[in-house]
């Protein structure tokens, strides 16, 4: 939707035909002058549980865009909680505005405030421009927060585990695609090494990869170079190599016609959230090409894992073992998708969608 199509419609008062398409349940508007906070926070749907989900602090260019993000990873969230098999539903929140020079102790405890009044039907946690020192000011006005530091009781940061869930992810193509998931020798292209690809790496590193990297950021692509023998390239380049694996380990909606008609690699298994620009064209896509494409949200929900083992009382250790099932999930969603000549995300969506529907199903009787 462009800037101004979507303007128009919230001007015009058209919020609720957002939420209809995928049946959102809530849309919550909070705002506060003193502190500058515009928050906005979606559910969409609690069938399984609370709805969990991160809160992302952006400068939207303007609050059409806010609402469709909300929206749209709130519902990310759902399938990622439910083909997980965890008691949670899906929610998100955005805050309005550049985290540099609006975020603030009071802003966050007033955002904090807001998600007290939900009453545990949206529990957040951090996500882009957020931190673990946030959650502790929004913790300091409800319990409905997770991604504490550990000194507190919480998991810390979920990017090490997000990164094994994506390891396993990738290994259940190997496997799927080369009849073994070991990745010895597979040429393996990086996008984006903030945290959760830094994780990756190593892991990849050590299972003996040969590893190609890119990112904005030069210092981390020295580093990762140095450490890890990686080779470096620069912006589109890293769509055309000649390699085995392609991990999207940046922002979203990088799987696009453009870049897909330049893919070499046989596996897509990354971490970054909404890497098909469209779904129902990029899936089949994919699919035509012969390219084995991990659905996001199942292989990066390592991090939800973790905080949800938060919400339940935290165990590292039980986190990690719940994670390494991401592998078994992924091949069964690969699997099926070959019977069935069926792209993968529409697979793991169904398997999402058909557990939430037996779950309402089971809950139907007192
Ligand atoms: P991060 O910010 O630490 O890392 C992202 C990296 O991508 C940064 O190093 C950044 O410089 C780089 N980058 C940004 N734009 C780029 C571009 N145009 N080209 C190349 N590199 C670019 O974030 P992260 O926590 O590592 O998350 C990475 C992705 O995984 C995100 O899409 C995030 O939503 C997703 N994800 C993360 C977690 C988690 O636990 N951290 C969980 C689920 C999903």
């Amino acid at each position: 939707m462009s800037t101004t199509q979507g303007l128009s419609q919230i001007q015009s008062g058209e919020i609720f035909s957002q939420l209809t398409p995928h049946d959102h349940e809530q849309l919550v508007f909070c705002q506060d002058k003193e502190t500058g906070l515009k928050a906005i926070i979606a559910i969409h749907n609690t069938v399984l549980g609370p709805g969990l989900g991160g809160t992302r602090i952006w400068n939207y260019s303007n609050e059409a865009d806010a609402i469709n993000d909300a929206l749209r990873l709130s519902r990310g969230m759902t399938y990622k909680a439910a083909i997980s098999g965890l008691n949670l539903g899906g929610a998100k929140a955005v805050i309005i505005g550049d985290s540099k020079t609006i975020k603030t102790e009071a802003l966050m405890r007033k955002f904090g405030r807001f998600v007290e009044n939900l009453h545990g039907k949206y529990i957040t946690a951090e996500d882009v421009n957020t931190t673990t020192m946030d959650m502790e000011y929004v913790h300091m006005e409800t319990s409905h927060v997770v991604g504490l530091p550990e000194s507190m009781g919480g998991g810390g940061d979920p990017s090490p585990v997000t990164a094994y869930g994506t390891y396993m992810g990738m290994k259940a193509a190997a496997n799927k695609v080369w009849g073994t998931d070991s990745l010895n020798g597979k040429k393996i292209a990086v996008q984006g090494v903030g945290k959760v690809g830094g994780y990756l790496l190593s892991y990849l590193h050590k299972e003996g990869a040969k590893l190609f990297i890119t990112d904005i950021n030069d210092e981390m692509l020295a580093k990762y170079s140095k450490d890890f023998g990686a080779t470096v390239v620069y912006g589109e380049e890293i769509f055309s190599l000649d390699v085995d694996v392609f991990a999207p380990c940046a922002m979203g909606a990088v799987l696009n016609t453009d870049h897909i008609n330049k893919l070499k690699c046989k596996v897509i298994a990354g971490a970054a959230n909404n890497q098909l620009e469209d779904e129902n064209v990029h899936g089949p896509m994919l699919l035509e090409k012969g390219i084995t494409y991990v659905p996001d949200f199942l292989i990066n929900a390592g991090g939800l894992i973790n905080v949800y083992q938060e919400h339940i009382g935290y165990n590292r250790e039980t986190a990690m073992r719940k994670t390494e099932h991401i592998y078994n999930i992924a091949l069964e969603v690969m699997k099926t998708s070959s019977a069935k000549n069926i792209h993968t995300q529409k697979i793991a969506t169904e398997l999402a969608e058909k557990r939430i529907n037996d779950i309402l199903r089971v809950q139907s009787t007192y």
